[in-house]
This record gives C-alpha cells, structure tokens and sequence, in this order.
C-alpha cells in the first residue's frame, strides 16, 4: 500500500510511523512545507491517560516522549490578589519543537519518506496516484477547502482574542492568572515544557484587545503592553515570540473526514480549544485509529469509514468538553465576583466532565471549602445539593427538583390518582420541588393533558398539592400552558393554580402557544400572570436550550427578572441534547451565562443523570437548582439513595 500524507505535524508523522511499524513494506511518503525545525508555539500538553494511549501504540515513541517531559500535579490560580493551589491534576508539557523532532527522527529510523519544504496541493498528490491520501494539513487545512463540497466543514471562528508566547517563568504548577485591568480581563494560561522555559498563552475579549492597542501591535508591542500588564508576574522574567501573532479560535467540525481515498485527520478535521490541551492527543490517536483501520479492513473504502466511525464519537465527546471550556474562558468575568474557591472549583470543573466526587477525590480541601460556602460557613457542611436555597421568597429543602413529566390520562382535564401517586412519591422520595406536567391554561391542549380552568379540575389539583404539603417537606410547582397562546388564559390559570394552593407557579414555553413565539409574547404573558399570581409566591419561566441564540436568550432573562420571574428554567431537550454530540449537562452553560450574567436563579433540565453531576453545577454556581426527569421517574427515591451512598442524613 502507498500512503501520502499531507502535512508533516503530529498527525502525518505519527501515522507515518505506526503504519511503518505494524507494516514495514508499506510505503508512506510525508511532504512538509516547513523546514523540520520550522515550528510555532512552544509547549503542549499531555494527561496521564493520553500517555497511556500512546505507551500501547508505540513503546519507542512513547519512552522518548516521557523521557523529555516537564511533569506537574498542581494547577495554580491567580485571581483577586490570592493564590489558589490544586492538586492531583496528572500533566506533562513537552516542547512542541522536541515532540516533533522525536517523531522526526522515529519516522526516519522506520522508514518513512518525509520531504521537507515541499507544499504540495491535492491535485499534486493525486497525480501521483497513491492508494490512501491523508489529510494531516492542520487548521488551515488546503485539502479541507479543496473537498469542501462533500466534507461539508464548518468553522466557528471564536469571538476572542489570544497570542501564543513564551517566558522563562519556571512555573511549578500549571498556572492561571486572570488579571483585572482598565481595558479588561486578562487571561493566562502557563506551563513550563523545559527547565527554564514557560508557554504563557494571552487571551481576552476583543473589546480588552482593542482598548489595549494589541489590536494595532506587532510582536514586539505586543511582548512591550503585556509584559508591562503582567510585570508583577512576571518577576523580572521575560516574555519570548514566537510568530506571537494574535488570533481567535476556530472551531472545526466536518459533516465527514473521507471522501474518496482522501482522509482528514488531526486539526484538518476537528480542532478543540487549547483550554483542554488535547489538540496533540486527538491528532495522535485519529493515526493511531487510521493504522488500526488500515491494517485491519479488506479495502481502503471500508478502513475510511471504519475509522470515521470508531473515532467521531469520542471526538464529538471531547469537542463538547472543549465548547464548555472555551465559553467559559470568554465569559470569565462573570465569575470574577463568585469567591476565590468557588472561582477555582468554577474553573476546575468548566467542562463538565468533572463531577463533584472526583473533586473530592483530587483535591478534598477544595471541596470542603466550596461546600463551606454553600453551606454559609456551617460545618459539618452537608453536599452541594443538599443545601436549602429561597427562591423568590419560597424556601426549598435542598437543590433537586422533579422536572414536569407527562403522565397524561387526565379525563376532562382533571386529574386523578395517577397525578397523585407520581407526583406525591416523588415529594416524599426527598427532592425539594415538585412541578406538575405542563397544564392546559385553556382550550386546544391534546387530549389527556391536565387542565385548571374549572372548579372541579382545581379541586382535583388541590388534592395533589394538599398531599405534598402534608406528605413532606417538598415544594410543588405548577406549569401552565396556554395553546391557544392567551396571555388572559394564562393569567386566569394562575390565580385558579394560587387557589389550588401551588407553591410556584411557571410559564411554559416549550410546548402550546408559546412555543415559538418571540420574547415580546413571552414577556407579555409574563406581565399577565405576575399580575394575578400572589406577589409573595415566585414565578418562573421555562426556556428551551437552542431554542433562540444564547444572546438573544440572555437578554430575554434580564427582561423576565425585570418583569418579576424569580427563576429561569433551563430545558434541554430533544434536539438541543443531541446536537453537540453528547455533550454532558447540555444546559448547564446557557443556565450558568444567565445566572451570573443576569443575577437570577436558574434551574437546569434534561439529561442530568448522577448526584455528582448535580453537586458539581451547583457547587460550581452554574445553578441553583437541578430537575431530574428519567433518574426520578425511574428512581422516586433517589435523594433518599443520594444521601445515604454518601452517608448523609437528609433533614
Ligand atoms: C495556542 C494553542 C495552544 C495549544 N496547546 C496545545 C496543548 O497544550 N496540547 C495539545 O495537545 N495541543 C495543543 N494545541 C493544538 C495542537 O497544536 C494541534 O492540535 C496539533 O498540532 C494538531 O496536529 P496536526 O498534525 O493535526 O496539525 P499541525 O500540527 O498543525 O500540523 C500540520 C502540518 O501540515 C503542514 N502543512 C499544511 N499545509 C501543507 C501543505 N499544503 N503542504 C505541506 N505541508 C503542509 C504544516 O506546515 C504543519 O506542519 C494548541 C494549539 C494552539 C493554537
């Protein structure tokens, strides 16, 4: 077989050698338009499990690669004048320079053809008929933009701004400075990948840039404006370009990575942000999942597609993670008034992927001192979720909510045992708030759906609501929705749900009338029922995830806040969980953006399926309160089984 690659980075090298090492009489031919020492940047970064990965495909390589490693445990923080410590973070950093030149001289020792200062076009490498063409061609992939018609790529060029530099800071710990000044919030990501040298990465929003004049500076001015901002960190140390050119971040999907005998892998294909450290990896272990598919299937059609399929689910995975994390580098200063620990547990946690135990795990007087907070000093302070909250003058026991579920089977609108059986087991199984399924404020709702526009269907409802209260310590929250789109209707509901005794009461926009429908209708239904609804009980609104721009539903929340609602309520359902290819706790960064942007408490809904999942958000101010769906309908008493895993006693 004849391979070509493209693209002489980590991907065209370290495919170039795993082929040459499981199949000798292959040939593989890399062309590289830089000279072997060409490179930018300085140092990337490595987990321990990544290394792993690596130690099973190629021994050789990877004794190389550890054998010139900087390795840390410790990530530390800058924030507000204190210094915050973590540890039990695995790391290496490696200079890309070094990385790149064991992979050099591996490739060459194995065989593998690589040219040097040869920029090579598609059609070159067609031309020269081989049977596999990779495309290892990074970021600015030529072959990407040649395929784009049937790759179908899609590029999200990130809104901030960032420069990648060097300083001969001999950081111990992996390092975040977030450094308030007059044109902005500055951040930094540092690490040493060599005894006395640091990669020390800038990154602000693009009003900071500009109102810094970085918009304006070459390296030199800008290594000149930034040394002068960071000159107390810096401590009389140097900061080093590098082609430093300051750029955004793009984000790169592909609808496909083949087309034909041409393959994209590495950051041709997909990128993830530097905040997460795994552009080395994920290029790494697509050559490794290519060798396999190569080696392993009958042609080189079935290997593309194999290799596709086996790698894009992960990808998408970690792409997800990387999301998280990048939007929570562009919107840092909403945290910067959250508490010291709680900024770092915030940063700690920001792809989601960590939960509250492993935390724990890691680094336990972190924990302790976030659940500290949360628990306004008491101690022996109980789990993040465990911890009461008021909502809009409504105490809640503790942080977990049932979300509406459709039960359906309302004769006429009224409900029966059902309601009362669901909804009741689910109030005396622990969690702090029950809500109803959406219920019909009018006419129009499909049959089956519980409705509160009559006497007899009110006094069915207060049945319900008179067994929570007596039952247990939950709060019961009703959701109204109106199909026929009448702000009245709704109004009309809510003071019938206020008769039926309803701790909460909330706007459903997701299905009936206003589902669709633009803020201004949403508003309006607002101002309606905040106008019957008793003032001293709370009103929320329920969005969906995806449903409008994160902007747009931004700015919708500072509306609601405004016209009274005490608590948004974040769905993510349906498509919006699905879009981003599993991403975890799909609406946990919407709901975060609107609470600490905002000021107001949110409520997140849909795929939440562990208790540590939901001490991390809490714990990380990203909400306040978390709605189970399937994990409580499965399980009514899974706060009871919450506390007692841990050896909690819920009060
Ligand atoms: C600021 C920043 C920090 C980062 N930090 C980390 C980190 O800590 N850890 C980490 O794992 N990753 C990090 N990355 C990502 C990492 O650099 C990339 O993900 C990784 O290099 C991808 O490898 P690749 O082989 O796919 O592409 P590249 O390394 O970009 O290699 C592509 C190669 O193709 C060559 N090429 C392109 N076109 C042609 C052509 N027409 N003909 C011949 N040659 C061509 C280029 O010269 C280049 O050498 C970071 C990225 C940035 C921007």
């Amino acid at each position: 077989m004849r391979i070509v690659s493209i693209g002489g980075g980590p991907a065209g090298l370290y495919l170039g050698i795993l082929v040459k090492l499981a199949a000798p009489k292959h040939q593989v031919t890399v062309f590289e338009r830089n000279k072997p020492d060409d490179t930018f940047g300085f140092g990337v970064v490595f987990s321990d499990a990544t290394l792993g990965h690596l130690e099973a495909a190629d021994p050789g390589t990877h004794a190389e690669i550890t054998r010139q490693f900087a390795r840390w445990d410790d990530i530390e923080i800058h924030v507000r004048g204190e210094t915050l410590r973590s540890t039990g973070h695995g790391f290496c950093g490696i200079e890309r320079r070094t990385l790149l030149r064991i992979l050099q001289a591996r490739a060459r020792e194995l065989g593998v053809e690589v040219v040097y200062e040869k920029d090579v076009k598609l059609a070159d490498v067609q031309a020269m008929r081989p049977d596999v063409i990779v495309a290892a061609d990074g970021v600015a992939s030529g072959v990407r933009d040649a395929l784009a018609s049937s790759i179908k790529p899609n590029v999200d060029v990130r809104p901030n701004k960032f420069v990648w530099l060097g300083s001969t800071v001999p950081y111990r710990a992996f390092t975040f400075i977030f450094k308030e000044t007059p044109h902005g919030l500055f951040r930094v990501h540092a690490y040493k990948y060599v005894e006395g040298g640091s990669t020390f990465i800038v990154e602000c929003r693009a009003e900071t840039w500009r109102a810094a004049g970085l918009d304006r500076a070459d390296e030199d001015q800008t290594i000149a404006t930034l040394s002068q901002i960071f000159e107390p960190e810096l401590a009389g140390h140097k900061l080093i370009k590098n082609r430093s050119i300051w750029r955004s971040f793009p984000t790169v999907r592909c609808g496909t990575w083949h087309h034909d005998n041409i393959v994209l892998v590495g950051d041709a294909a997909h990128t993830a942000h530097f905040s997460i450290g795994s552009g080395t990896k994920l290029a790494m272990e697509d050559a490794i999942a290519l060798r396999d598919a190569l080696l392993a299937e009958p042609d080189v059609e079935t290997a593309l597609a194999t290799y596709e399929m086996r790698r894009r689910p992960e990808v998408l995975a970690l792409q997800a993670a990387a999301q998280a994390s990048l939007e929570w580098f562009e919107g840092t200063e909403r945290y910067m008034n959250l508490p010291p620990a709680q900024f770092a547990y915030s940063l700690m946690t920001r792809s989601l992927r960590v939960s509250h135990a492993s935390v724990v795990r890691r680094d336990p007087p972190l924990a302790r001192a976030v659940e500290k907070l949360l628990a306004g000093g008491a101690e022996p302070a109980p789990p993040p979720m465990f911890n009461p909250i008021v909502v809009g003058g409504l105490s809640l026991a503790n942080r977990l909510a049932l979300a509406p579920w459709t039960l359906g089977g309302a004769e006429g609108g009224v409900v029966g045992d059902a309601h009362l059986v669901f909804l009741g087991g689910r109030a005396t199984g622990g969690v702090g708030l029950v809500m109803t399924e959406t219920v019909a404020a009018g006419q129009g709702a499909p049959a089956g759906t519980p409705m509160i526009t009559s006497d007899d269907q009110v006094v069915a409802w207060k049945r319900v609501v008179e067994f929570v209260h007596d039952r247990s310590a939950a709060k019961i929250g009703v959701q109204l929705g109106a199909w026929d789109g009448d702000a009245a209707a709704l109004a009309d509901a809510a003071q019938r749900a206020a008769f039926a005794g309803f701790d909460l009461c909330q706007i459903q926009t997701g299905t009936g009338g206003l589902a669709g429908a633009g803020a201004e209708a949403i508003v309006a239904a607002v101002r309606a029922v905040r106008a019957s609804w008793p003032a001293d009980r709370p009103l929320s609104v329920r969005l969906v995830a995806g449903a409008r721009p994160a902007d747009d539903a931004v700015a919708l929340a500072a509306r609601l806040r405004d016209a009274g609602v005490s608590l948004v309520w974040i769905a993510a359902v349906g498509e919006a969980v699905g879009a981003d290819g599993g991403g975890r706790l799909p609406a946990a960064p919407l709901a975060d953006r609107i609470r600490n942007e905002i000021g107001i408490a949110t409520a997140i809904e849909g795929a939440v399926a562990s208790s540590a999942d939901v001490d991390a958000v809490i714990a990380a101010a990203r909400c306040d309160l978390v709605a189970l769906d399937r994990a409580l309908v499965y399980d009514p008493g899974f706060a009871h089984r919450a506390a007692e895993a841990i050896g909690y006693a819920v009060p």
